[in-house]
């Protein structure tokens, strides 16, 4: 049987553990963080229909639990400098499979359900190992830590951003790069079940808003205009409602690239990237976490193909299928960037859709959409 060895235990590196174990191969999995809880923030939010299935293909009852852990919202609706201009009831209508379209979740709750299911099956996280260096050859690959080296067929380089996986192998981030600055922030508690996206919102001097319900809270995601806006508006409280000013449980000022790696394996097709490590986008349109559990998938699956019939074409093939998906990704989280980040002439254009809908419906559907991107597919949804 191969050793497989997975550094990261975020959603990526958790996913493709059980997906390996679904194929009969049982990996290690190794994580710098000490415990599952070391994580802040909301994060990622939303798990779409899609994930939900192919987690509940790769460990029955998971995708379940997520939904049921999560929440739907009751409403979604757009303004425009305060006027609604597109608001639609959520439908809460299980699809065939009995799974939600949706579910909202801080991205802690889907982790740990990740990591229940991983315990479930037979895998714990080896907790507070880092990994510094990963080596790769014809037969094999060296991963050295901290305190010890050890040896495996195939590594899944799951580590996120600044992915030392990526690093070891010499593999670079491309562009064309942009980069955005939010303020997101959660609060915790309350009532809102409405997710709001407001255009030119009053509250926060016209930038775009948006307020985001999850299980246990809500998250507030303002688009800045750069860093140093940013680091001002990080500075006040000037944009949170003044209501919920005292249920606010974290603040982070961040930065969201867009960047896709170069290769997603090494040159011996034994390292393969997974999620942020291999790929960054910004966060429009939930591509980030919902395309990492596609990734995750797919490398198990190339690598239990690779172990059983000894041939590369397995891995081959799925850096040809998950690059081109983080492209086209990519494209479409650029896409809704433009629309939430307006310049001058995309500005003029949202202004016009907005008095426009006060007669012509379809234009306050085109302002509710245009912030998650065209619905273009990757072989799959993400
Ligand atoms: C504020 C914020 C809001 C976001 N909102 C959304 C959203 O709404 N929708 C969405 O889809 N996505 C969103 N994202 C992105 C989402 O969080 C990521 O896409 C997702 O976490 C990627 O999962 P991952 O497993 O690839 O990486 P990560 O979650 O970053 O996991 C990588 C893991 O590897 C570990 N690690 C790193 N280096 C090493 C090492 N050398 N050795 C061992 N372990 C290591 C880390 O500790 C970490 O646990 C958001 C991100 C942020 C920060």
């Amino acid at each position: 049987m191969s050793e497989v060895i997975i550094v990261g235990a975020g959603p990526a590196g958790l996913a493709a553990a059980l997906a390996l174990r679904a194929h009969g191969l049982r990996p290690r999995i190794l994580e710098s963080r000490a415990r599952a809880s070391d994580i802040t923030g909301s994060r990622a939010l939303f798990v779409h229909h899609d994930s939900l299935a192919l987690l509940e293909t790769i460990s029955p009852g998971l995708g379940q639990a997520i939904a049921a852990t999560g929440i739907r919202w009751a409403r979604r609706e757009t303004r425009y400098a305060g006027r609604v201009v597109y608001s639609r009831a959520e439908n809460h209508t299980p699809l065939g499979d009995g799974l939600p379209s949706y579910t909202s979740l801080g991205q802690s709750g889907t982790g740990e359900l990740l990591v229940d299911a991983c315990t479930r099956n037979g895998m714990d996280v080896e907790w507070s190992t880092t990994v510094h260096k990963v080596a790769s050859s014809d037969d094999r690959v060296t991963l050295t830590t901290d305190s010890w080296t050890a040896h495996a067929d195939f590594v899944i380089g799951a580590d996120g951003a600044r992915s030392r996986v990526r690093e070891s192998l010499g593999i670079e981030l491309q562009g064309p790069r942009i980069s955005c600055y939010h303020i997101v922030a959660d609060v915790l508690g309350g009532k809102r079940d409405c997710r709001t996206l407001h255009y030119s919102c009053p509250e926060v001097n016209g930038r775009t808003a948006m307020y985001v319900p999850f299980a246990g809270g809500y998250q507030i995601d303002i688009q800045c205009h750069d860093q140093a806006d940013a680091a001002r508006l990080a500075d006040t409280r000037s944009w949170v409602p003044p209501d919920d000013v005292t249920r606010l449980a974290w603040v982070s000022n961040y930065r969201f690239i867009r960047a896709v790696a170069s290769s997603f394996i090494d040159a011996h097709r034994r390292v393969l990237l997974v999620g942020e490590a291999a790929h960054l986008f910004p966060p429009f349109g939930a591509r980030g976490m919902n395309s990492a559990f596609a990734d995750a998938v797919a490398a198990a699956t190339a690598i239990a193909l690779a172990s059983s019939v000894k041939s590369t074409a397995a891995i081959t093939r799925y850096e040809n299928e998950r690059r081109t998906a983080a492209l086209i990704n990519a494209d479409t989280a650029y896409h809704a960037y433009r629309h939430l980040h307006p310049s001058r002439s995309m500005r003029a254009t949202q202004w016009g859709a907005a008095q426009a809908s006060l007669l012509a419906p379809g234009a306050g559907r085109w302002l509710e959409h245009s912030a998650y991107g065209p619905r273009v597919r990757t072989g799959g949804r993400y």
